[in-house]
């Protein structure tokens, strides 16, 4: 008889509603897409990115400099815990927590699976090298910074 080894089930596989806090928090890849601003085109209503990116992200380490306060400094800061993941489309399409959401598995270049942040900057998935802070960039002129590379 063969015997097949069980691997166990990766909590990354398991539905969101099943992650404990710390596999809540390390599903993220850290691609930095959802700290980009986004306009929202008047007609379309279509959600638009640009290459601006939040003043507190930090691209050395692809984090949040103010993660704890980050609802209280900066209002517009997406929080996909709390947010209707099924009414909007406010998270990039390769977002690891909107993927999960549709029971799709994540990218084979997730660090997760990877087990490096190598292949998903190679491949141009996180923002590193491609963005540019808020503080450059007047608020009025974010239509001249809209990116094809990020989708919603
Ligand atoms: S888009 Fe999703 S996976 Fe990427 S940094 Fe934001 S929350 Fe994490
Ligand atoms: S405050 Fe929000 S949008 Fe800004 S870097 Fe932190 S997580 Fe990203």
């Amino acid at each position: 008889m063969e015997v097949v080894a069980d691997q166990g089930q990766k909590f990354w596989e398991k539905p969101l509603s099943e992650l404990n806090n710390d596999e809540w928090e390390k599903l993220c890849d850290g691609c930095g897409r959802c700290c980009l601003k986004k306009v929202v085109d008047e007609e379309s209503e279509a959600i638009n990115y640009t290459r601006v990116v939040c003043k507190y992200f930090l691209e050395e380490s692809s984090s949040c400099q103010c993660y704890k306060d980050r609802s209280e400094l900066v209002p517009d800061c997406l929080n996909v815990k709390t947010m209707d993941l099924a009414a909007t489309n406010w998270m990039p399409s390769t977002c690891a927590y909107r993927l999960r959401f549709d029971n799709q598995p994540l990218f084979d270049w997730h660090p997760l699976i990877a087990g490096s942040r190598e292949q998903m900057d190679e491949q141009g998935i996180s923002i590193k090298g491609r963005a540019v802070s808020e503080e450059y960039v007047h608020p009025e002129g974010l239509d001249e910074h809209i990116i094809q590379w990020v989708e919603s």
